[in-house]
């Protein structure tokens, strides 16, 4: 399933060519794609003839700014993809779902085998009604996630996003004590911190030292500015290699590119390896039927 680095990677190349760019037409061939809007026609009608503005980011969702002050979002769901073509005379993929069009030419096509991904226009908020925004990312003191989730009542139950909401070690601290569940359940958890996924979580706990059931409200202040320090890092790390694409290839960016941060995993996916700290091998083990990759030596 496409994180954060995954989406942030498809984020920043739709945002060098499409801003300014007027959608043509969309056309929809699977309505589930659009299940939030009564039919596909209505959601065509909220997006066809207008012009791109931004393409911003949330979490997993990718968030394009329309310039009736209207939000495109697109969750890309277990296995979504959101691939350039030049005109529809490129062969279209398997399950295609959506194809948009483009005044200026150029198509951007929506694939996705489980079509758990969707695709929605959100007219904002409801005059006169609060937005009830996550109490988690109401703890931020910068950046464009309240604003944004202001903008989107479907995004405001959203947790703290690591980059788009701007929150202190502290603060983390005071989320950490709030929970006393094991920490991959928190991390994983969409709506305590957004974009973080199977991967990633076992990527920075590993990066902390600290094993995916530690209690989250037994961590030490040491322990947690690590974590803290861990999420930001490794997060930053795998959006600079374009993501992960695992054996699967099921993530490429806009232009069908692989990412390479798979190439940097420590413990993902290398259950029986050696630890590339210790040489002890990593273990697996499932935990609500996913599973979960660590270091029995180096994290605990
Ligand atoms: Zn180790």
């Amino acid at each position: 399933m496409p994180e954060l680095p995954e989406v942030e990677t498809v984020r920043a190349s739709l945002a060098r060519d499409l801003v300014g760019k007027k959608i043509k037409a969309v056309a929809v061939t699977n309505g589930r794609l659009v299940r939030r809007h009564k039919t596909a026609k209505e959601f065509r009608a909220l997006v066809e003839g207008h012009s791109i503005k931004s393409v911003q980011r949330l979490g997993k969702n990718l968030i394009v700014a329309l310039e009736n002050s209207t939000y495109l979002v697109v969750h890309l769901g277990m296995s979504g993809q959101l691939l350039r073509a030049k005109g529809p005379k490129e062969p279209k993929p398997k399950h295609t779902h959506a194809v948009v069009t483009f005044v200026q030419g150029g198509e951007l096509r929506y694939v996705d085998p489980r079509t758990f991904g969707e695709l929605y226009v959100s007219r904002g908020p409801v005059e006169g009604a609060d937005v009830e925004i996550s109490k988690f990312a109401r703890l931020s003191i910068g950046g464009d996630g309240l604003a944004l989730r202001r903008a989107i009542p479907e995004l405001a139950h959203l947790g703290i996003d690591p980059f788009e909401d701007q929150i202190g070690w502290d603060r983390f601290a005071a989320i950490l004590r709030s929970r006393s569940t094991g920490l991959k359940a928190v991390l994983t958890d969409q709506d305590i911190i957004a974009g973080i996924g199977n991967i990633y979580a076992d990527e920075i706990l590993f990066a902390a030292g600290l094993r995916f059931d530690r209690e989250s409200e037994s961590l030490s202040t040491i322990e947690i500015r690590r974590l803290h320090r861990s999420i930001s890092e490794v997060l930053t790390d795998a959006i600079k290699h374009g993501g992960s694409t695992l054996d699967d290839e099921q993530f490429v960016d806009p232009d069908g590119n692989f990412g390479s941060y798979q190439q940097l995993h420590q413990v993902y996916g290398r259950e029986g390896l050696a630890c590339l700290q210790c040489r002890q091998p990593i273990a697996r083990e499932t935990v609500r039927g996913r599973s979960t990759f660590y270091c029995p030596k180096c994290q605990s």
